[in-house]
């Protein structure tokens, strides 16, 4: 009987409604980041240091609805990963995991960043300014960072702050791993540097593309798009874009008429801003050095923005709160669940 009615709840799934396969997805999220060895990256020096500690310390249970919205990137994510390149252009990496060493206070470590897509533009030669040779190549790129979402509403104008610090940790990335990379892919698949309409593992080229040995990789446009079920918003660092704002239309008879034919507000997108080199080296470099330093000393609770979107979801809040009173925190922000009731 037991084993019949164990049989039933397979068939039917599980009570939270999530299909086991996504289910499985949301139980073991970081089995890929563990198996590439990222322990510094744009979300790790990014979340909360003291959820990181505390949950390492203490039982929790995880609340598989609120993760939902994570894994749901990823299935998106997943599904465009093998996509060719976009016409008119050389190539695309796609989902390529890339890593650079960082100075930090504690030592160099290796940042790690996944960007979803770098388009591989177009391609430039030059020789050092004596007029010494060879020839060089310089790699021209966009890089796009896609992001899920439930909805997107008339006041989504400019990216989140967040997003724009990501794509710009990957445009330092991309410039420091991509040329070596690329040459080395190109060289393993030809057993030379031609590489003519083939897929390597990451790396799509339109047909009739030949690869040189890259020796440089310059980052024209940084983009990030949000994607909803119903329609994308695109940001980019080129400037202000137009998106439809709410349908255009009047009052007239005690009833609200949309214009004939549709008309819409416009919206003007804010660009998406270009960090220079030396402050995204900076910002890296002070949130590893952070993370490092919650392994002996556990980071304070997070408060602002950070507090709002990570602490109501927190598998060990209660913990949190707990210790954070002992340390004498003010946890407002962590709206602690004894001051809910
Ligand atoms: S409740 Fe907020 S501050 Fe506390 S560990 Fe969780 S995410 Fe961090």
């Amino acid at each position: 009987m037991e084993e019949h009615l164990r049989c039933q709840m397979q068939e039917i799934g599980p009570p939270c409604q999530i299909p086991p396969t996504v289910l499985n997805m949301i139980l073991a999220p970081d089995t890929e980041r563990e198996k590439e060895g990222v322990v510094y990256s744009h979300s790790s020096i990014n979340g909360c240091h003291r959820r990181t500690v505390l949950s390492k310390d203490h039982d929790y249970f995880l609340d598989v609805g609120a993760e939902y919205k994570k894994v749901r990137g990823t299935i998106f994510h997943n599904g465009i990963s093998s996509e060719p390149a976009p016409p008119g252009t050389l190539g695309v990496v796609r989902e390529l995991r890339m890593s650079a060493p960082i100075n930090t206070k504690f030592g160099t470590v290796d940042f790690k960043g996944k960007p979803d897509e770098v388009v591989l533009l177009r391609m430039e030669e030059y020789i050092q300014v004596d007029g010494t040779l060879p020839v060089k190549h310089r790699l021209h790129v966009k890089i796009t960072d896609i992001k899920t979402t439930g909805e997107i509403g008339h006041d989504l104008i400019a990216a989140d702050k967040t997003h724009v610090e990501q794509v710009n940790s990957y445009a330092w990335l991309v410039k420091r791993f991509l040329p070596a990379w690329i040459s080395k892919q190109a060289a393993l698949w030809a057993g030379g540097w031609e590489v003519e309409g083939k897929d390597l593992e990451h790396l799509y080229l339109n047909r009739g593309v030949v690869l040189p040995q890259i020796d440089e990789v310059v980052v024209d446009e940084l983009s990030i798009v949000y994607i909803a079920m119903d329609k994308p918003r695109t940001f980019t660092s080129l400037g202000f874009l137009e998106a439809k704002g709410k349908m255009k239309g009047e009052m007239r008879d005690g009833h609200w008429r949309r214009d004939v034919p549709n008309a819409w507000e416009t919206l003007e997108l804010e660009p998406v801003h270009e960090f220079g080199t030396k402050f995204v080296e900076s910002l890296i470099r002070k949130g590893i050095e952070s993370q490092i330093e919650s392994g002996t000393l556990l980071a304070p609770p997070l408060v602002g923005d950070k507090a709002r979107l990570m602490c109501g979801s927190c598998p060990v809040r209660q913990q949190c709160c707990s210790i954070g009173k002992q340390e004498g925190y003010d946890m407002t922000e962590q709206r602690c669940i004894d001051e809910q009731e």
